[in-house]
């Protein structure tokens, strides 16, 4: 499916994945160095959840497998239709958005808290918010950044992340399974700033560097914050 680079800075998405992060910090010394963190810290489940089928048009051979619960939790269509397509097109994502849709998060769309962002989730409302303007992107890029912001609910126990190092390897926990879903799907229907940057990732992830790509892409955000109240 995914086709990495063997000799330095191998990874792989899926279930090795969900037992191996990388470490941002040991990354910038080394460039590259495998460093073995603590398994994905998920929800404690609150509400039952189920899988169902949708039917999306032509989408997955006529039949999408989804969530049950979605169409509750997620408060805007098109976002549920990307949500949809992930889950079936990505297998190995569906254990983060099972684990988010247990916690009960809802998903919709509303502004920002930053001119840098485009979606967040929030830890303290349980909450994926998703910047309006991107409902005009492709669903390949929608799916990809909800795929990013499930990541960071399915590890809510860990959104509130302790220190600069943390925030990084939070990010890169993110943005490969972002980068996953991205590659999961059928190719885009078109071309967007969005598509570029995702096609981008992708690159960075087979050749190796994304963990760099991250260090850079996140660098205000994890080192501008201000750590020395967190616990
Ligand atoms: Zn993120």
């Amino acid at each position: 499916m995914l086709n990495l680079k063997p000799a330095r800075c191998r990874w792989r998405l899926g279930r090795p994945l969900a037992g191996v992060l990388l470490g941002a910090a040991a990354l910038a010394l080394t460039g590259c160095t495998r460093v073995e963190s603590p398994a994905p810290v998920m929800s404690a489940p609150s509400v039952p959840v189920r899988e169902q089928t949708y039917e999306i048009g032509d989408w997955c051979g006529g039949a999408c497998l989804g969530l049950e619960n979605w169409p509750y939790q997620v408060k805007d269509g098109r976002l549920l239709f990307a949500l949809i397509l992930a889950y079936d097109y990505a297998p190995a994502w569906r254990e983060l958005a099972q684990a988010c849709a247990a916690g009960d998060a809802t998903v919709r769309t509303g502004a920002m808290f930053s001119d840098h962002s485009v979606a967040h989730y929030d830890v303290v409302r349980n909450e994926i918010v998703v910047d309006p303007s991107l409902l005009a992107e492709p669903e390949t890029v929608l799916a990809a950044i909800l795929a990013h912001e499930v990541a960071h609910c399915a590890q809510r126990a860990a959104a509130r992340v302790p220190d600069a190092a943390s925030c990084f390897r939070r990010e890169l926990f993110a943005v490969e399974w972002e980068t996953h879903v991205y590659a999961s799907l059928p190719p885009s229907s078109h071309w967007t700033a969005w598509v570029m940057g995702l096609e981008l990732r992708h690159d960075r992830w087979q050749d190796g560097t994304l963990g760099d790509l991250v260090l850079t892409t996140w660098q205000d955000a994890c080192l501008g914050e201000d750590w020395s109240d967190a616990a």
